[in-house]
């Protein structure tokens, strides 16, 4: 039996039974208070409001409270992801300084589309865009970035700004073949860097005008297809990006919706822990090359939804560097953190307690290295949703064609994202403020957020310890990178078949019971072949199925921080697989 752990982190977080309600109402009350006083104090001399019946009719305080009782009942039914039974999604219970400073935001209500409506939220929001920042190890300064609705549309803000300047490149490309002021093959061109292309423009005087018609983001594929087949009998090179096959289902849908086919997504293959191969993303590189693909992208992903690993993001700069410096191919590199970018909060201040291996290490170090990077706050920043951000290291890889400027607009040296460099348009700033906050009372380095972060590594490690000493015929895949743990059911000789339904039947059975939540994720074997086969050697089975069904837990509940409390959930768990399995 483990000695009970001190509360490091607490009062944090309010805790599964509200253990810190008192210190929490307390806060909660100044909050109110504070905001209540300000609304009096400001044009202190204007008339007050009379609302014509003030305590009764249909619109009176009981009427909003008999709804407000309804509203509540209904949510007891809802999921308790605060519980550290809830070993489910990437969610669990969010901080007290992230709850408060989205809440003090709401009260102001600030629209981050424009300074005009958000004079201190803006101020905010580069603000907790420099934190972000400086956790990946990025010098803020020149960093560029704002807060998003999450994972999903960051990744999107990468492609629209990948494609745009891709683009760039290629309408130029276009041009200076069909003036005939260059030999090299459209692709080749469309990957010159910035530097090249300012080089072409002063050795050929090509104007912005001149590109325009060559635009396929202006004027649509079919058009720059249609003109560069009549002027240089050529067809229009249709971008490819290369995604690994552990990515996140928003990439076949940022396609989807940039109008890029399904067969423009080129997976790179996975190794046998799911992680990116990176001699794959070379291979694919020159694949595409050969085949007159330009590559708009190259994702890696830190933090895969699936297991939580982390792809070798170092080794992807350096192919990627390699190509800059022996090609002249310059390629858009995009990390989606959107689960593991908090990481880097280990890494920060004292690197010496971080519980990642040396190679997530490596990887997360590495980040810097890209030209953007996704970040999720409502994951492991225990921020209320909806909050994500996008990165990137410098202004030219901020600017994007924009609805009302004109094509190729300078990039804009401004440090705000007006709505026209965002896609979304109105923006909440409850993100910012509750990343802000938050990072006050826990910074994003290893003596505040990092360490939490690494109490939850441990309750991984420890979950993925028990249940490789469990008994019956668990089959744990490799520990992961990061505080996902996945196993499946499987007795000896098992088809695979077989043991997707033994591991299906148990989830059904976890998915009734109240005790643990946790999810199911299928790995197919297109994406995950070489993992699956080793987990299926592993029982000496066969392959008859297309994929391996497994239980996956994600265990970043930050109550797991308390060995009594960890001690409890395996207890939970083996009873269960003991009374399931
Ligand atoms: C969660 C996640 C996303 C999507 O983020 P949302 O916030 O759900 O939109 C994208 N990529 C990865 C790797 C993720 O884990």
């Amino acid at each position: 039996m483990n000695e009970p752990s001190k509360h490091r982190h607490s009062p944090l977080f309010v805790g599964p039974k509200g253990e810190y309600a008192e210190d929490f109402t307390s806060l909660w009350d100044h909050l109110l208070t504070t905001t209540m006083a300000r609304r009096a104090g400001r044009f202190r001399h204007d008339p007050d409001w009379r609302p014509a019946q003030q305590r009764q009719g249909p619109h009176s305080a009981a009427t909003i409270e008999a709804a407000l009782e309804e509203l509540l009942a209904l949510l007891k039914e809802e999921i308790p992801t605060f519980s550290p039974r809830y070993l489910g999604h990437m969610v669990s219970d969010i901080s007290i300084p992230g709850l408060l400073g989205h809440v003090a935001m709401v009260f102001e209500n600030p629209n981050l589309a424009s300074r005009e409506a958000a004079m201190v939220a803006s101020k905010l929001e580069t603000d907790a865009i420099n934190l972000l920042a400086e956790m990946v190890g990025l010098d803020p300064t020149p960093t560029r970035g704002h807060f998003t609705s999450g994972g999903t549309m960051a990744n999107f803000e990468a492609v629209w700004r990948a494609r745009y300047r891709l683009d760039h490149w290629l309408a130029m490309a276009s041009f200076l073949r069909i003036e005939g002021h260059a030999n090299d093959s459209l692709t080749q061109l469309a990957h010159c860097g910035w530097s090249r292309f300012e080089e072409l423009r002063a050795e050929t005087g090509f104007t912005d005008q001149d590109l325009m018609p060559y635009s396929a983001v202006l004027q649509g594929p079919l058009a720059a297809d249609r003109r560069l087949r009549e002027k240089l009998g050529e067809p229009w090179p249709e971008p490819v990006m290369l995604v690994p096959g552990n990515k996140h289902y928003s990439w076949p849908k940022a396609a989807n919706v940039f109008g890029m086919g399904a067969d423009a997504v080129w997976p790179c293959a996975l190794d046998a822990h799911g992680r990116l191969n990176p001699e794959s993303v070379g291979e694919q590189i020159d694949r595409a090359i050969a085949s007159d693909r330009p590559v708009m992208m190259v994702v890696s992903v830190a933090g895969t939804t699936e297991l939580g690993m982390v792809d070798p993001v170092d080794e992807v700069n350096v192919i990627l560097q390699r190509y800059r410096e022996d090609k002249g191919l310059h390629i858009w590199h995009h990390v989606d953190a959107a689960y593991g970018g908090y990481l880097c909060s280990t890494l920060r201040d004292d690197a010496g307690s971080c519980q990642l291996s040396q190679p997530v290490q490596r990887a997360l170090n590495a980040l810097p290295g890209a030209n953007s990077i996704t970040l999720d706050p409502h994951k492991l920043g225990f921020i209320p949703y909806a909050c994500g951000a996008f990165l990137v290291p410098d202004t030219a890889s901020y600017s994007v064609s924009s609805i009302h400027a004109p094509y190729l607009e300078k990039a804009q040296d401004v440090k705000f994202p007006g709505w026209s460099t965002t896609l979304e348009g109105s923006r909440a700033a409850t993100g910012p403020s509750a990343v802000w906050l938050s990072a006050k009372v826990m910074p994003l380095n290893a003596h505040g957020h990092g360490g939490l972060l690494n109490q939850s590594l441990k309750a991984a490690a420890d979950v993925h310890r028990c249940l490789e000493e469990a008994s019956g015929p668990i089959r744990l895949l490799p520990a992961g990178d990061t505080n996902v743990v996945c196993f499946a059911l499987a007795k000896d000789h098992d088809s695979l078949a077989e043991a997707n339904q033994r591991t299906e039947s148990l989830l059904s059975q976890f998915k009734a019971s109240p005790e643990l939540s946790v999810t199911r994720t299928h790995l197919g074997l297109g994406n995950y072949g070489d993992l699956v086969n080793t987990a299926v050697a592993q029982w000496n089975g066969t392959i008859d199925d297309d994929h391996l069904t497994v239980v996956r837990m994600v265990v970043m509940n930050p109550y797991l921080d308390d060995d009594i409390i960890v001690d409890g959930i395996k207890a939970t768990l083996l009873d269960c697989l003991n009374r399931l399995v």
